[in-house]
């Protein structure tokens, strides 16, 4: 059986993981920041060298890779990734390429959270979805017609950066009003501690601005039950905008933001459906369990997938 192997780039860690013969699902990962770029790129492949010899057959397979952020489609070369330095001009599928013997694919790790989503959750059916993939920030992934929207450039499905307030609070992108301004942990964090100033209400001294810890004390600190509701506001009216936009039958929602609380979410999509227009209405809103590992899972099916149509070609 050929091996196909997922990896996931992230700011922290860097995930590996293959499926092998009897669906055998194997992970690794690696700590991101303290290597180079290089270093890094070739310890993976080694270790997909070694677990390719053995337990995989000598067919080819082929290797996909999630990365937060943007690269040129042409050359496979990184424009810029969130939150890493020392990317930029690096083409990691070359380097893996180099290093393995084996076919590599690069893609948007938001997108390779909606193909997951339709390999694993929609199992392939031609419908439309939009997904939101909530951590620090916000990322996103365009599903029409049973496929990944990608855009003319590579850049679609980017609903942290849609405008859901006129000269609101900046972003990180530069602009001011994004959707990534008020969800995500960095935004929870900056609306928690400008509520604080406004209540003046006293916090244990070592509190950290977790978005868990903050949803835990919402009861008991007003400014923390304020931020909760600008945040849930805010998520429900991003979600009505990409609904009146796309008309889809489904709403996906994973990522590590709150996802200890689905009680979060479910008052997320109660608020939706009053910002949506009534045809719209029956939309199905669905909560994406255990999503750490679907970035890395989306990375396989893009190598097999990939590998898959340039047989066929
Ligand atoms: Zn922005």
């Amino acid at each position: 059986m050929p091996c196909f192997f997922g990896i996931d780039i992230g700011a922290s860690f860097t995930k590996l993981a293959l499926y092998t013969e009897g669906n055998r699902y194997i992970s690794d990962r690696f700590e991101t920041g303290k290597l180079s770029p290089r270093t890094l790129l070739r310890k993976i492949g080694k270790q997909i060298r070694e677990l390719r010899e053995d337990l995989c057959s000598n067919d080819r397979g082929a290797i996909g890779i999630g990365v937060p952020g943007f690269f040129n489609r042409t050359t496979g070369k990184i424009i810029r990734l969130t939150n890493l330095t020392g990317w930029q001009g690096i083409a990691p599928t070359t380097v893996l390429s180099h290093e393995t013997g084996m076919p590599a694919y690069i893609e948007n790790d938001a997108n390779l959270f909606a193909l997951y989503v339709l390999f694993h959750e929609l199992k392939l059916m031609r419908t439309n979805a939009v997904c939101f993939v909530l951590g620090s920030g916000i990322g996103g992934g365009i599903i029409l017609d049973g496929k990944v929207y990608i855009g003319t450039k590579g850049f679609a499905g980017e609903p942290g950066h849609i405008i859901i307030h006129m000269d609101g609070e900046p972003c990180g992108c530069g602009k001011r009003g994004c959707l990534e301004a008020y969800v995500g942990g960095l935004a929870l964090e900056k609306i928690a501690k400008k509520q604080l100033k406004r209540t003046r209400e006293p916090l244990p001294y070592d509190f950290h601005f977790y978005p868990d810890e903050i949803y835990r004390l919402k009861d008991r600190h007003e400014a923390f039950n304020t931020a909760i509701s600008i945040s849930q506001k805010a998520l429900a009216i991003g979600i009505a905008n990409m609904v009146e936009i796309f008309d889809p039958e489904y709403i996906f929602i994973g990522g590590g933001f709150l996802s200890q609380y689905p009680e979060f979410y479910r008052r997320v999509f109660e608020v939706t459906r009053g910002y949506i227009s009534s045809p719209r209405r029956r939309i199905k809103f669905r909560l994406v369990k255990h999503s750490e590992q679907a970035v890395v899972k989306g990375a396989i099916f893009l190598a097999k997938t990939k590998s898959e149509e340039e047989k066929d070609d």
